[in-house]
């Protein structure tokens, strides 16, 4: 079958980019192996969000009545179900438009233009590949002990640990950590790097790490697991802090060091497509080197974010019809669903420091925002970080809701908007975005 557009994996990359292309008039056939939504609906993005809430919910129950309800395991497990199916099945229905074929198999390339799915072979000028990424499990050893998951199984326990033990402090581990520590776990997390969230601001990091402490999470920060043992129903992990033996004894160790690309299988090796353990290879326009065949989303390893394989989907698409856009890629917000919520756009003061940018930061704090203290979330701050003639190049907050408070920054930031500019700009009262206000007076 010949078409004008093939994609392979239909995670937030692939499915959204469909539509995008199909509605600007381009013949799309899309290949799912397993679930339609990928990766961020159906293992990631979406049930942890679900979870989160759930542990809100304990956390604003146990601060109102002063006891925390028991955690219904069970319940939660099916909300997130009942949340990702319905999810799926708005997905499913998006597949459906017109100019979408969508083809539930595993595809592999025959060469650079044709892929065999399901014993067809299908072929197109131009190729998007969306595969996304899965866990990469470090070399410990007794890493593939019964107990030892990755946050897939997490996702689908059946019983609530008495001890969780994380291994890596990044996105993954951190809100794991503080999902299980509000459903009544004890959590330790383990990680070989002196901070936690080594993308996030480093300030921002240490203060909601020493939050996290505060909640009662164990941290062994500069620690290298070297083995995990089961010994009946309990696992040992055992590391070295600056090179002292330590042990950590826990009903489940999840490992959250990090992904790779999802590869294998691809038939990448009869195509000549440059690719390395990080990811594909690809230009600004998702391209890779060989004509007319992108890869998009965390197959690329440029920026592992639902929205960032979206944004990059619509860019292929654009450059295949010859369109320009002004997406600004270097502008990509992230957020850390943790309790308290840490999010930031742009560069950190780590960032301009490496790169010999000068930069000024002004700060607002949530212990002098109304709203926060009507909230009772006074624990919290929003870092602004300017250039010499005060435009805004990056904002990173933790506290309640910083992910949606960080998107006003990054509205202004994609309009090259100054500390001036944000100042002239009237916000409602009371809200939380007036602390990022409150922060250019
Ligand atoms: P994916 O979503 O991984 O989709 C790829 C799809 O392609 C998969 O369904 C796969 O089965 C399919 N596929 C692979 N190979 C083939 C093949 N050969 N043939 C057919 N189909 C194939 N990001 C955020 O922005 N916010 C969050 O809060 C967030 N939370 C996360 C929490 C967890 C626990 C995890 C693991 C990730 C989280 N992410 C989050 C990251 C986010 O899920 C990914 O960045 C996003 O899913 C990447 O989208 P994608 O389209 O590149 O790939």
């Amino acid at each position: 079958m010949k078409t004008d557009l093939i994609i392979i994996g239909s995670g937030p990359g692939g499915y959204n980019t469909a539509c995008h292309a199909a509605k600007n008039g381009l013949n799309t056939v899309i290949f799912e192996d397993r679930q339609a939504g990928g990766t961020c609906l159906n293992r990631g993005c979406i049930p942890t969000k679900t979870l989160c809430h759930e542990a809100d919910m304990i956390e604003a129950v146990a601060a109102m009545t002063g006891s925390r309800p028991e955690t219904d395991l069970s319940k939660a497990m099916n909300r997130k179900e009942h949340v990702t199916g319905q999810l799926r099945e708005g997905v499913e229905t998006l597949m459906k438009s017109p100019g979408i074929t969508f083809v539930k198999e595993h595809a592999s390339f025959k060469d650079a233009h044709t892929v065999v799915a399901g014993g067809e072979e299908y072929t197109a000028d131009n190729i998007i590949i969306a595969t996304g990424s899965e866990s990469k499990m470090p070399p410990i050893e007794g890493i593939n002990e019964e107990g030892v998951v990755t946050s897939t199984e997490l996702l689908n326990l059946e019983k609530m640990p008495n001890h969780l033990c994380i291994i890596g402090a990044g996105v993954i581990g951190m809100e794991f950590a503080s999902v299980f520590k509000s459903f009544g776990s004890n959590v330790t997390v383990i990680e070989f790097l002196k901070e936690c969230l080594p993308a996030i601001d480093s300030d921002i990091a240490k203060r909601m790490r020493k939050v996290m402490e505060r909640r009662g999470i164990e941290f062994y920060m500069q620690s290298a697991v070297k083995s995990i043992n089961r010994k009946g129903d309990k696992l040992t992990v055992c590391f070295d802090k600056k090179n002292k033996p330590q042990e950590v004894e826990a009903d489940i160790v999840l490992v959250a060091t990090g992904r790779k690309p999802n590869i294998d299988g691809l038939g990448l090796e009869n195509t000549g497509i440059n690719f390395d353990s990080k990811g594909i290879k690809v230009d600004d326009n998702m391209l890779t080197n060989i004509r007319g065949v992108y890869a998009i989303g965390d197959v690329n390893g440029r920026a592992m974010l639902a929205h960032a394989a979206t944004a990059q989907g619509i860019r292929s698409v654009n450059h295949i019809l010859k369109k320009s856009d002004n997406i600004r890629m270097e502008i990509m917000p992230a957020a850390v669903f943790t309790n308290p919520e840490v999010a930031g756009v742009g560069l950190t003061s780590d960032q301009c420091d490496a790169m010999g940018i000068e930069y000024n930061t002004r700060k607002g704090f949530y212990r002098s925002n109304g709203k926060a203290l009507a909230m009772d979330e006074s624990e919290g701050m929003v870092k602004l970080i300017t250039d010499n003639n005060n435009k805004i190049i990056g904002c990173h907050a933790y506290g309640a809701h910083a992910a949606d408070i960080i998107q006003e920054a990054t509205v202004i930031m994609n309009f090259d908007g100054t500390t001036d500019n944000l100042r002239d700009i009237i916000h409602t009262h009371p809200t939380l975005e007036e602390i990022l206000h409150d922060s250019t007076v």
